[in-house]
């Protein structure tokens, strides 16, 4: 006989977590700062308020649930009413990336079938230029002017709050995000309430992104990005408070951190670089921060070894928006307290180990049907599995990941005894020299521990003996200089000998994608005909 469970009918949707954020953490503040240096303030209390104006608004436009709402937006309050605005309504909200090249941006919003696009009045020029290609788009709201179409703040002024939010399934989605994708149309990610709350539930752990309500939260990240990381959700699940800033230039991170007592942020290796420098060039003193979240990109141990000796602990993930998407997290093992600091340092800068509810394996590049060991040797095709990882990109006809549910990431890694990630490259990425893999990712890390680096790539090149050799390109800081000597002996003190590029070349520049990483598929059509001396 089949017995029923006895607990509480509740599904898991995104309205839970604005509700429980105006009634335990109400006062609570969210601040942005806009780009005018102009500062506006609001509250968990607040946030649900206007959501659920929002939610009014929407239904008064008729979008019903499952219609695609987009938002074309910077860090700022109203983009995060925005995000329970719409996903309190039933609707799915469109997170698109302002810094994508005018065809995909064609191609996303018309995939998507964006039947509202909410943006900031600084991309107003991009609206204009796109907005005949955009078919399905009825409805233009402005976030912070009544110029050129209705503002926001007066589209839900209108109305009174006095509504519910949308009832539904916990399996019903809520989000779709683009991953800019290096070949072929970029992919959208179509996250569920269930998938963004047990993200959430996982995010906040002290192992994880160790969020409480003492924290007061920078994301640099933009909250078109990924899911912003899931802070959205995550802070208010613990009532954390939120600062905004609509410039991510150091000198006004600072300033901003320090006036609003910014104890955590999260950002990319890039942004960290440049945080370190702006306080060692200027003597300032450091913002009171305790945590520090990177990921994104591999971040260099030099940057996570200057973090910690300002006496910062240091969250270093790994994920993917097909990941919601955090996976793994750098956490401290049992022994982290008897390692000096060479050793914890080591700890921080791999990718860490897999978050509870997040499976991964490693398979051959060659064999996928081989799994390979976790012996911290064999590096392989970095598979991945869990509560909050993409089984189908949306629309697509067939399931992305296989069978057993696992999903191909594209990055090539190696797992230790121990289930610590390492990754060492992307696939379409990866070095083969004699039938041997090189890690362009460990090439770059060693060039840019130099301080005259300002960015480092490696890429292979066709060589007649070898297949491929890896040559390392290098952007150096303004102002500063290094020889191809003295990278080399750098270099020659972190990887095997065979490893060694066979060339570096210094430009004035490397071309990054539309999310802001380093684009070696241009650099490597840069370099076509780039002969090495055999
Ligand atoms: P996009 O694919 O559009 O650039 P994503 O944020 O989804 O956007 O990119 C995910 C990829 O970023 C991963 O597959 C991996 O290659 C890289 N990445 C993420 N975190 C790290 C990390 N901690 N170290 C190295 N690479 C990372």
């Amino acid at each position: 006989m089949n017995i029923l469970g006895a607990m509480q009918d509740w599904e898991m949707r995104t309205s839970l977590l604005i509700d429980h954020a105006a009634r335990e953490h109400g006062g609570r503040e969210i601040v942005t700062q806009w780009a005018d240096g102009s500062r506006t303030r609001t509250t968990w209390a607040g946030v649900r308020r206007d959501a659920l104006k929002m939610v009014q608004a929407l239904r008064r436009l008729g979008i019903a649930p499952g219609d695609r709402v987009a938002t074309l937006a910077m860090n700022h309050g109203r983009h995060l009413v925005a995000w329970y605005g719409a996903t309190g309504a039933g609707g799915i909200l469109h997170t698109i990336n302002p810094r994508l090249f005018d065809d995909q941006l064609d191609y996303i919003a018309n995939h998507a079938g964006d039947r509202v696009l909410i943006y900031d009045a600084a991309f107003q020029a991009l609206v204009d230029r796109m907005r005949p290609h955009w078919k399905t788009i009825e409805h233009y709201i402005c976030f912070d002017s009544g110029e050129h179409a209705l503002h926001f703040e007066d589209w839900i002024g209108a109305e009174d709050g006095d509504a519910e939010w949308a009832q539904g399934s916990e399996r019903d989605p809520c989000m779709l995000c683009y991953t800019s994708g290096t070949t072929g149309h970029p992919k959208g990610v179509l996250f569920e309430h269930r998938s963004n709350m047990l993200h959430t539930y996982a995010a906040i752990m002290p192992q994880c992104l160790d969020l409480d309500a003492r924290a007061a939260v920078l994301p640099v990240v933009p909250m078109f990005h990924a899911n912003n990381w899931g802070f959205p959700w995550a802070a208010a699940a613990v009532g954390a408070k939120l600062v905004y800033c609509a410039n991510n230039d150091a000198a006004t991170l600072c300033r901003l951190m320090h006036a609003e007592g910014v104890n955590y942020l999260a950002g990319v290796p890039t942004v960290w670089l440049a945080l370190l420098q702006h306080i060692e060039e200027t003597g300032q003193a450091m913002p009171p921060l305790t945590r520090a979240l990177t990921g994104g990109s591999a971040m260099p141990r030099a940057i996570i070894e200057r973090l910690m000796r300002h006496g910062i602990r240091v969250a270093h993930a790994w994920g993917m928006t097909e990941t919601s998407p955090i996976a793994t997290i750098a956490f401290e093992p049992a022994d982290y307290d008897d390692r000096d600091l060479d050793g914890q340092v080591a700890v921080k800068a791999l990718q860490g180990k897999a978050l509870f509810g997040i499976e991964l394996r490693t398979v051959d590049l060659d064999d996928p049907a081989r799994v390979l060991p976790r012996d911290g040797k064999s590096a392989g095709a970095l598979q991945v599995r869990g509560l909050w990882v993409i089984r189908r990109y949306f629309k697509a006809e067939q399931d992305t990941a296989d069978t057993d549910q696992w999903f191909d990431t594209g990055d090539v890694a190696m797992l230790h005894p121990d289930g610590t990630l390492q990754l060492t490259d992307r696939t379409k990425d990866v070095i083969k020299s004699g039938g041997e893999w090189i890690s362009s990712v460990e090439l770059e890390n060693c060039a840019v521990a130099h301080p005259a680096v300002a960015e480092a790539a490696a890429i292979g090149i066709p060589h007649p003996k070898w297949d491929e050799r890896p040559i390392l390109v290098v952007v150096k800081k303004p102002g500063m200089d290094v020889t191809v000597e003295e990278l080399r002996s750098l270099l020659a003190a972190g990887v095997a000998k065979w490893w060694l590029p066979d060339a570096i070349e210094f430009v004035d520049d490397i071309p990054h994608t539309g999310t802001g990483k380093i684009s070696k598929k241009d650099l490597r059509e840069r370099f076509g005909d780039y002969r090495l001396d055999v």
